[in-house]
């Protein structure tokens, strides 16, 4: 078993001193390392370092700061093997997938590392001439970063270069089922020579991420996870009047139009559902098909959908781990079970993963429900796990309506071989994020975020570094005269 503290001021610390919890690897159903609750008072200490350090990280120059997350983007790639072995025995995503993306998350520090001395401010031409104005982006201070199970490095990787880009220090609480590989990386920031107190790590569950939200140190929240948890979040920081960036669920439609290339959109499809077992927040989970191709491509997908090789996550020839924890694989049983009872048609799967080296872990089939409508609850609330509906439609127009037609507002995939169309859906879908002909691609560079119930502020790209700081306006008369507003003028 391998045991953990928190990560505080650059050292692990209380290993072993307080109440403690496990982590399951959902493959094996054994537990497999032991973390520590935090508390209050390790919550204060965190913030306590954070507070020390960042005076200090930010008066290093842009270029020195850009040399330290260099430094950590090339540890990171040189121990992406080892850190998607942790990540994988935790959430049971298969590591082929994991370790691509820590190769991502060694990108996303380059990227953000460009920016450290291209934070520029405005000069701004003023109506009053002999009066100079400028701006400067400053840092928040210490900002709380607090993630979910699904791709914990991924996850903490679209916020915290951006962070520290920017100046910021930061207390990190990654989801209490999936905490190893987060610490993991720490070892790598002592590693890199990132000076102490700049990165905090505090494990625990909700208790300790309240006591992040609700720390009068904390001068900025970004969550990811839930939009149940980030309404809470929101509440809490919001009493304090404390900005938040929230990355929360998804409904996403996949829509397929009779014109599009069908292998392509099949392909499409499958990644946007399976890949991950289902269980990212941009899942393509309602796939939207033209009536006239919707049998076809149906069958494709089902015939394709039982060939995908579900097996032990640090199996290279996975292709689909188990679902990350046992709460989240009877959430997903159940809602498989709501919608038969619901009148969606199973087409594929619907069971637990079976086989010989299948017993232990928390799979779940590939699964399709035809016939589904909208307003069914299979087709509204997020499943967070490898669960296809399929819904029909004939006309653009109705396509676009039932798209929008969720609380969220994540991605939206558009098959179709018709620019036009494409160009033409563009403003009409209600999301933050649009692939046509393609599903689930990411980039630094592309910034990446919800509308609605799917959350607001934004990741990556230049736009994520901007949700770092904070803007200051400047006015330097250089007149030497006087203005007396008092003076009465003859
Ligand atoms: P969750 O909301 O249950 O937990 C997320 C984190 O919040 C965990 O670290 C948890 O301990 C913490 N937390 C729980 N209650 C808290 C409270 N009251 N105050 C402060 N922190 C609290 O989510 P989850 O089950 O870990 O993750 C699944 C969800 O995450 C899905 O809805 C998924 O769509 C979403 N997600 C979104 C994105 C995105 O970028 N939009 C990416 C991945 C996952």
């Amino acid at each position: 078993m391998r045991q953990y503290g928190h990560f505080i001021d650059g050292a692990f610390v209380r290993q072993n001193a307080g109440p403690v919890f496990e982590s399951l690897n959902p493959y094996t159903g054994q537990a497999w390392a032991e973390l520590q609750e935090g508390t209050q008072a390790d919550v204060d200490d965190a913030v306590r370092a954070a507070t020390r350090a960042q005076s200090g990280w930010w008066k290093l120059n842009g270029a020195a700061r850009a040399e330290v997350l260099h430094r950590i983007a090339d540890v990171i790639a040189e121990h992406a093997a080892e850190l998607s072995v942790f990540e994988s025995t935790d959430n049971g995503k298969i590591v082929r997938e994991t370790r691509g993306q820590m190769q991502f998350a060694a990108r996303l520090f380059r990227f953000f590392a460009g920016y450290c001395d291209k934070i520029y401010g405005q000069t701004i031409p003023m109506d009053q001439t002999s009066i100079f104005d400028f701006t400067v982006r400053e840092p928040f201070g210490v900002v709380g970063l607090i993630t979910a199970w699904n791709s914990p490095i991924t996850l903490l990787c679209n916020k915290l270069p951006a962070a520290l880009a920017a100046g910021n220090t930061v207390v990190v609480k990654p989801s209490e089922h999936a905490s190893v590989s987060t610490l993991e990386l720490c070892k790598l920031f002592k590693k890199a020579g990132l000076p102490e107190g700049v990165v905090n790590v505090v494990t625990g569950g909700a208790a300790v991420g309240n006591a992040i939200v609700t720390h009068p140190q904390i001068a900025k929240i970004s969550f990811t996870g839930s939009p149940e948890v980030g309404a809470k979040i929101a509440g809490a920081a919001g009493a304090l009047l404390k900005p938040v960036t929230l990355e929360l669920g998804g409904k996403s439609a996949n829509i397929v139009f009779d014109d599009a290339d069908i292998e392509a959109a099949t392909v499409g499809a499958l990644a946007g559902i399976f890949a991950a077992t289902g269980q990212t927040c941009v899942a393509g989970s309602r796939l939207l098909v033209q009536r006239g191709i919707k049998d076809e491509l149906i069958s494709r997908l089902v015939d394709r959908a039982g060939q995908i090789r579900m097996g032990d996550p640090l199996d290279e020839s996975s292709e689909m781990g188990t679902a990350a924890n046992k709460p989240q694989f009877d959430r997903i049983m159940d809602r498989i079970a709501k919608a038969r009872d619901g009148g969606a048609k199973l087409v594929a799967g619907g069971g637990r993963g079976q086989g010989v080296d299948l017993h232990t872990g928390l799979f779940i089939q590939p699964t399709i429900f035809d016939d589904v409508t909208n307003d069914m609850e299979i087709a509204q609330e997020e499943v967070f796990g490898p669960v296809l509906s399929v819904i029909a439609f004939d006309t653009e127009e109705e396509a676009v309506q039932i798209a929008n037609d969720t609380p969220y507002g994540l991605a939206t995939g558009v098959w179709t071989t018709d620019l036009s169309r494409s160009m033409r859906l563009v403003p009409q879908l209600k999301s933050g994020v649009i692939w046509v002909n393609t599903y689930r691609v990411v980039a630094a560079q592309a910034p990446f975020g919800g509308v609605k119930e799917s959350g607001y502020g934004r990741e990556r790209g230049e736009q994520g570094l901007l949700e770092y700081t904070q803007t200051k306006n400047v006015m330097i008369d250089w007149s030497g005269q006087i203005k007396d507003p008092f003076a009465i003028k003859n």
